[in-house]
């Protein structure tokens, strides 16, 4: 069962899923710099977590092998036919 927040924001049971959820997130969309989402927070409304796009951005996004696996993501729906 999936919970929701009165948010209406995607609920992340914790931290980690959210973080993996963004950086799939972040792979299937091909977001321009400083646009998207960059965090995740823990929401006081459902004790989950969801996306921000505000405040820090989330350091691990710039890790070589996070940074990389967002680009094989981006590549990967680009093969899927995102393209004309
Ligand atoms: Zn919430």
């Amino acid at each position: 069962m999936i919970k929701s927040c009165s948010t209406g924001k995607n609920y992340y049971f914790d931290a980690q899923t959210a973080v993996e959820a963004l950086i799939e997130h972040l792979g299937r969309n091909n977001f321009s710099h400083g646009a998207g989402p960059i965090n995740v927070y823990h929401c006081n409304m459902c004790d989950g977590y969801h996306f921000t796009s505000k405040g820090e951005r989330l350091a691990i996004l710039d890790d070589p092998p996070v940074k990389n696996r967002i680009e094989k993501l981006r590549q990967a729906s680009e093969w899927e036919g995102r393209y004309r």
